[in-house]
């Protein structure tokens, strides 16, 4: 019986991999395509002011709707184009887009020079040599100043190599673009380095949002990065925020800026544009 049993758990386990691995090499075969045909899409989720409301800014993600597979999350897409390299030229498509579409919403007047729009970074992308010259030169193409724009890099990722990361973002910084830790609170940052780090924001990660209310560990958490962060001089954001109470509990704990569903999910670009149009002066609107 045993044995049977094992050579069952075997057959399971077998064809569980199988089909793993043809998700995966039909995805990437997929994701190669869409590269190639301009198939992937940005969507852009809003940043507001916990105090006033006001628009910030936005940050921009990455969609991929596949005509065989459907709608692809990038928690699926994106670790398979890391390890593939094919992050590469998806990222160099991303600010393509992205500033395009800033550049032409600056020029409509739709948003003004304080409007700020984030971009997530892979590690690879980071470590390119010449990265921050590359996106000056962008910046200075689509003649958007270098200070409204802001990239993310999740707390792990500037952790595997940094020393390396902390060049890459002074090279940033000098050229006058700013950089948010993301997911801030979920890997294992040194306080030693998060002091040399040239980071302006901490993005506290959803998952201590989520338990603001309920939970009071994740309430001190929150509390903690909030002086952590205003300690090392840099500004909070919190991500996820889903209810009226969470953002009021944020503002409470002296957090300066929110973005989740409570203030609007990611848009496109249209529904984007409609959102300045209802939002604007928000600030007076609270009043
Ligand atoms: P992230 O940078 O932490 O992005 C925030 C994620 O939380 C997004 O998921 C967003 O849709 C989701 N979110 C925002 N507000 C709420 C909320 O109130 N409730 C809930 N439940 N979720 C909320 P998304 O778009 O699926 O992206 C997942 C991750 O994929 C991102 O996490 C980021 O790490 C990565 N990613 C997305 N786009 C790109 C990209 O263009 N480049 C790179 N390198 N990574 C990307
Ligand atoms: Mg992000
Ligand atoms: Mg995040
Ligand atoms: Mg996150």
């Amino acid at each position: 019986l045993p044995k049977e049993g094992s050579s069952l758990t075997c057959q399971l386990y077998s064809a569980d991999m199988t089909r793993q691995l043809e998700r995966r090499s039909q995805l990437l075969q997929q994701l190669r395509l869409a590269i190639q045909q301009q198939a992937l899409h940005l969507v852009y989720q809003p940043k507001v002011d916990l105090q006033t409301g006001q628009l910030l800014g936005a940050e921009a993600l990455m969609r991929w709707q596949n005509p065989l597979l459907g709608a692809i999350s990038p928690l699926e897409f994106i670790p398979l184009a890391e390890t593939t390299g094919l992050i590469l030229p998806m990222g160099e498509w991303l600010l393509d887009e992205s500033m395009q579409q800033l550049s032409q919403w600056r020029t409509q007047g739709i948003i003004d020079d304080s409007f700020v729009l984030a971009i997530n970074l892979s590690g690879s992308q980071l470590m390119q040599e010449g990265f921050a010259e590359q996106l000056l030169s962008r910046c200075l193409h689509w003649s958007i100043p270098p200070q409204v724009i802001q990239v993310e890099i999740t707390e792990s990722t500037l952790m595997i190599d940094i020393h390396k990361a902390i060049d890459q973002l002074n090279r940033l910084s000098e050229v006058g673009i700013s950089a948010a830790i993301d997911d801030f609170g979920t890997g294992y940052s040194s306080l030693a380095y998060l002091r040399q780090l040239p980071v302006q924001v901490l993005k506290i990660d959803r998952s201590f949002v989520t338990g603001i209310e309920n939970n009071v560990e994740d309430r001190r958490l929150a509390e903690t990065i909030t002086t952590l962060a205003h300690n090392l001089g840099c500004q909070v954001v919190a991500e996820g925020v889903e209810t009226e109470s969470q953002a009021r509990l944020l503002l409470h704990l002296k957090c300066e800026q929110g973005q989740g569903y409570y203030f609007s999910r990611p848009l496109s670009v249209v529904d984007f544009e409609h959102y300045t149009r209802t939002h604007t002066c928000s600030a007076a609107d609270h009043l």
